[in-house]
């Protein structure tokens, strides 16, 4: 006899016994990696279904890459919690969820005041077939023009607004913290340029900066 196969129907949301969580569409969850040496997988739920009787659930989820998944590797720039949305779609048994996770923007991950385990962010979609990301450009820093890696500590010149590793400057991350006024390179020789020039002037405005920041 011809085997048929059982309609399927969508499920708004479902709750995971084994994590004691209900999950739906839209969520962010880790899942059980095949080679159990790997962090978990982070992925998208886009659809859950199950069989005629709410069994064998299965969710559809869209990948998100760990940079070390994707062709190019991980660079240096990539954060620790760093996560490309791929293009990549799978079918997955619901038993595999192992919690629920989030996935920040790039700007509101930089906004946490503590990250978690389970925080992670996102700042580029991931084309898995050709290993082009989107966008392909994004705003560089500092002298070694890097783009920002959140993990890092900068610091910020009051001349020209622009970041900086504390290596890049030749100084240490304690050194770093420390100060209370900074001025990259360029600019201090720029404003040495202007002391000069207004030698004469009664007095130099005395302009209130902010003390050293942290892109965090
Ligand atoms: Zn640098
Ligand atoms: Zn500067």
């Amino acid at each position: 006899m011809a085997k048929t196969k059982a309609p399927r129907r969508t499920l708004d949301s479902y709750s995971v016994k084994h994590i004691n969580r209900t999950v739906k569409p839209g969520d962010c969850v880790l899942m059980r990696p095949s080679d159990t040496g790997k962090p978990s997988y982070v992925a998208r739920i886009e659809r859950i279904e199950a069989d005629s009787r709410g069994a064998n659930v299965k969710v559809h989820v869209r990948w998100y890459y760990r940079p070390e998944e994707s062709i190019g590797g991980r660079r240096q720039f990539h954060g620790s919690k760093e996560v490309f949305l791929s293009d990549h779609h799978d079918v997955q048994s619901a038993d595999t969820i192992e919690g629920k996770c989030t996935v920040h923007s790039f700007k509101s991950y930089t906004k946490l005041d503590a990250v978690g385990n389970d925080d992670f962010f996102c700042r580029f979609e991931y084309n898995s077939a050709t290993g082009a990301f989107n966008p392909d450009r994004v705003a560089v820093y500092c002298k070694c023009e890097m783009p920002y890696n959140p993990d890092d500590l900068m610091v910020q010149c009051e001349g020209c607004s622009d970041w900086f590793h504390p290596a890049c400057i030749e100084m240490t991350p304690e050194e770093a913290k420390r100060l209370d006024h900074f001025f990259c390179e360029s600019c201090s020789s720029e404003s040495q340029k202007k002391l000069q020039n207004s030698h004469n002037a009664s007095r130099i405005s005395d302009t209130k900066v902010d003390t050293k920041r942290r892109r965090r």
